[in-house]
């Protein structure tokens, strides 16, 4: 049975804990805390989302975007427009030629990242984004929004290496698919 008071008691007791420990804990030891923006910063949290970003494999020219456009229909606000890159003979080149997303228009939801099927577009942790004006500045166009794949990795290390082993499976499942069969002379 309870003591009368001894609820408050104890929450007195948790409310004393964490004003100790504040000044002897840093943030991810379970401190209470209050961060000195700018100058210092909390450290965030893998699955931390903000606006979207377009990953390429080696260098920009190698964007995994094909501009299937399935995260321009998707996209609640439609602050996505993409246009098909064409080759030379006009036919569509399976990557995008434009790319941009309207920042100011963007609710951060993360259904461009659930739908793609290219594994092409996730969220960044970068939250400083600042313009003069919303109508154009905010607008990111494809040069913008490209970071490596090893910028996701750094960021999100946990879903870019199950992305990187489903990737590699399905390369290697290709170039098995393209192999010729072995022949009798071959073994
Ligand atoms: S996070 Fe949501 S609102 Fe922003 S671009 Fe992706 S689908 Fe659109
Ligand atoms: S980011 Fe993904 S869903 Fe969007 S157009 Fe490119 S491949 Fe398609």
């Amino acid at each position: 049975m309870n003591i009368f008071g001894s609820g408050v008691f104890q929450g007195m007791m948790v409310t004393l804990k964490n004003f100790l420990t504040s000044y002897f804990r840093k943030p991810d030891e379970g401190g209470i805390f209050t961060v000195q923006y700018p100058e210092e910063r909390e450290k965030a949290i893998e699955n931390f989302r903000n606006f979207p970003f377009l990953v390429y494999d080696g260098s920009p020219e190698q964007i995994r975007c094909v501009a299937c456009g399935i995260c321009e229909r998707e996209c609640p606000p439609k602050c996505i427009h993409i246009e098909m890159a064409l080759d030379v003979v006009g036919k569509p080149a399976r990557k995008p030629t434009v790319f941009d997303i309207d920042y100011g228009l963007c609710m951060n939801c993360g259904i461009c990242e659930e739908v793609c099927p290219f594994d092409s577009i996730f969220m960044d942790h970068a939250f400083e984004v600042t313009a003069p004006e919303r109508q154009i500045s905010l607008v990111r166009p494809k040069k913008a929004l490209l970071k490596s794949n090893e910028y996701f990795q750094k960021i999100r290390p946990t879903l870019a290496a199950v992305i990187d082993q489903k990737r590699k499976t399905a390369e290697e499942k290709k170039k098995a698919a393209i192999q010729p069969p072995a022949t009798s002379e071959s073994k």
